[in-house]
């Protein structure tokens, strides 16, 4: 047995519950992870409310982990009993003491990584290095914008782009959240409150942004596209404040022969080649100093219902550790 957070029907942060359950010895090609942290993301909000449907219930959510290997099912070649791992790609499970999952989604945790600063960059930071490498590889000298700044995804956002060299505009919802996100690379934090096109034509002298890097959605998918310029990106790949529908394309005409990309770390982790590339370019970053990993908040794994109170309510800043 090992305790776990499941929830047996969508709803609240309530609906976690704290409980026993089996567990299983890891079939061929699985391997069981003693979680020794458990990392807090956005996403577990969108398959506890519902947003995104867990494959059945009563389900056991959360995407990221950092353990070791306990013991490993025939046929394992990726790790070895022992080992030092982390995952952030699912399937869901990771709210829990220790579980299986397939070993080639595990990726071995360098030395110089804690436990609890795997599970807290797997994710978002994986995150961070698609979206800035491969879904639109940011260049040198390019000004680009990203929402919800001083978040998890949001302060490694900034440090990666500017380490590329980009000037980067953070938009965050209070002035202690802008003076972390200054604190962590962004030349300019602009407030949701603000006039955020009017200060991005101020700040670029009229010619407006190449991409934008959009994770609040419903709130801000049209400011978005009002900051972009001809032919410019929006990268919309969060919900935060709600789904964004499908516009009439015919906006994206109005507004400058836009582009839109709505990317997922799923399709760019898919292969485990893709997988290792992108840990491998987040564990660069990170060892360099380039990008460093705050972990603001830390809960008992059997409070995540607190955790994601705090997450919902916007309290948080950073990347939140979960400990079982
Ligand atoms: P964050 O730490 O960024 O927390 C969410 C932040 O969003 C809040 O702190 C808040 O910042 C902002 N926000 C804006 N509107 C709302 C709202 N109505 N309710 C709550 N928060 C709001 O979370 P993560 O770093 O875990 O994730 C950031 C985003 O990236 C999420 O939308 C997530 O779904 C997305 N994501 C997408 C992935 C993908 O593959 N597409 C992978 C990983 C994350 P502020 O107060 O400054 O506005």
């Amino acid at each position: 047995m090992t305790h776990a957070i499941r929830i047996h029907e969508t709803g609240g942060p309530e609906k976690m519950v704290w409980e026993d359950i089996p567990l299983p010895s890891p079939k061929p090609g699985e391997a069981l992870v003693r979680h020794k942290a458990v990392g807090l993301n956005f996403i577990d909000v969108y398959f506890r409310t519902g947003l995104y449907k867990a494959p059945s219930l009563p389900a056991i959510i959360g995407m990221e982990g950092a353990g070791i290997v306990e013991a490993i099912g025939d046929g394992v070649t990726e790790v070895a009993v022992g080992d030092r791992v982390a995952y952030a790609t699912g399937p869901i499970g990771a709210y829990a003491e220790a579980r299986c999952i397939k070993a080639d989604r595990l990726v071995k945790l360098p030395d110089a990584i804690s436990f609890e600063h795997g599970a807290a960059m797997m994710l978002q930071g994986m995150t961070a290095a698609f979206l800035v490498k491969k879904c639109y590889p940011v260049q040198a000298g390019q000004t680009v914008l990203v929402h919800a700044a001083a978040g998890g995804v949001g302060l490694i956002m900034c440090q990666w782009l500017k380490h590329l060299g980009a000037t980067v505009i953070g938009v965050v919802s209070t002035e202690e959240k802008a003076a972390l996100a200054r604190a962590h690379g962004a030349a300019h934090a602009l407030l949701t409150k603000d006039d955020v096109p009017a200060r991005v034509k101020d700040i670029t002298g009229g010619a407006m942004l190449p991409v934008v890097f959009d994770s609040v959605g419903r709130d801000s998918f049209n400011v978005s596209l009002d900051c972009l310029a001809p032919f410019g990106m929006m990268v919309s790949y969060g919900n935060a404040s709600g789904p964004v529908a499908i516009p009439d394309l015919g906006i994206l005409a109005a507004k400058g022969s836009l582009y839109v990309t709505r990317p997922t770390l799923a399709t760019y982790t898919a292969r485990r080649e893709d997988l290792m590339d992108r840990a491998n370019d987040l564990f660069a970053v990170a060892a360099s100093g380039a990008v460093q990993i705050r972990v603001n908040q830390t809960f008992a794994l059997r409070d995540a219902a607190e955790a994601h109170r705090a997450l919902e309510a916007r309290q948080t800043t950073g990347s939140t550790v979960l400990l079982p």
